[in-house]
């Protein structure tokens, strides 16, 4: 048995990153441009000896503006709905920003299975935003670097129960 992971959160918090790590390939575009449309991505993951189905919540790079923050929303739902298991990802720099407590809340509201992950925390980066996580009470923040590849032992071990 296969399952689905949505990795949702905030643009720029490091999700296709992750998504491309888990893939293998550049099927996610990775941008450091604001205001790109994307949308939802689907990739057969692999991690360590788990298979499954990554969903890569792209959509728009702000949301700032009512309506996009309307669409990122829309897109999240839907990722939501099709996944078994969402990974919700923050920025370790940056800490809780009032944009992840909206989508804590969605998370909330769809009751959905939720692994928080703290992104970009390699090294000592994301201490603090490591001890900030705990305030959305999601559980136990799991300690990530997409890019660098760090702590996928520990998102393995996460996610080792839903498959
Ligand atoms: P998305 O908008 O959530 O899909 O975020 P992206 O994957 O496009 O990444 C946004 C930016 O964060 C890019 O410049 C990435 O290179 C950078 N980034 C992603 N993961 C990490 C990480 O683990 N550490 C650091 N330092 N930067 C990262
Ligand atoms: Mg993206």
């Amino acid at each position: 048995m296969s399952f689905t992971l949505a990795i949702v959160g905030r643009p720029n918090v490091g999700k296709s990153t992750l998504f491309n790590r888990l893939v293998g390939r550049k099927l996610a575009l990775v941008d450091d441009q604001p205001g790109v449309t994307r949308d939802l991505r689907e990739g057969d993951a692999k991690l360590f000896d788990l298979r499954f189905t990554v969903i890569d919540t792209a959509g728009l790079e702000e949301i700032t503006d009512d309506s996009l923050q309307g669409r990122m929303r829309r897109l999240t739902e839907r990722a939501v709905d099709m996944a078994d298991v969402c990974l919700f990802l923050i920025d370790g720099r940056v800490g809780v920003t009032p944009s992840d407590e909206v989508f804590a809340e969605i998370l909330r509201k769809k009751s959905a299975r939720v692994l928080l992950g703290v992104n970009k925390a390699e090294g000592k980066a994301g201490d603090s935003g490591a001890l900030e996580a705990y305030s959305l009470g999601l559980g136990e923040p799991i300690r990530l670097s997409a890019e660098h590849g760090e702590g996928m032992d520990d998102l393995y071990d996460a996610l080792r129960p839903f498959e």
